[in-house]
């Protein structure tokens, strides 16, 4: 253990005598010989004079936002899964659409260009649909 972290037995003593402002000569010549009675009169003396107030959080509203962001971080790593299975299919869809339509041609010219037209429309909604449901946006 070093000796900065070592307290004294006078911190107590010390900041008492900075409460009740009755600070004696001997105290005084042991503080200024002290390491540790000399940090707690600093601390006791930024209280007295209100140099350390600072408003704390209140303990029930941190509790409620760190309940808030642990189910957040939850339903997170639930969706990603799902999310990595999104998009195999949409790629499944867009390679198995491109072998399509070859063969679509071959059948009617009309029917491939549908084809072509309805994945294009439902692409799009899809990708609006996917942008609009992105929470960086
Ligand atoms: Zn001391």
């Amino acid at each position: 253990m070093s000796e900065r972290s070592m307290s004294c037995k006078r911190e107590s003593e010390t900041i008492g005598a900075v409460r009740t402002a009755n600070m004696t000569g001997e105290l005084r010549e042991h503080i200024a010989g002290c390491e540790s009675c000399g940090e707690a009169l600093a601390l006791a003396a930024a209280f007295a004079t209100g140099m350390a107030d600072f408003e704390t959080p209140d303990a029930g509203l941190m509790w409620h936002k760190m309940e808030l962001r642990r189910k957040r971080e939850r339903a997170e790593a639930a969706m990603r899964p799902a999310i990595v299975a999104e998009r195999v299919a949409a790629v499944l869809m867009v390679v198995c659409a491109a072998l399509a339509v070859p063969w679509l041609t071959e059948i009617s010219a009309a029917l491939s260009l549908t084809a072509v037209a309805g994945l294009t429309v439902l692409g799009l909604s899809a990708a609006s649909i996917y942008w609009l449901a992105s929470p960086k946006r």
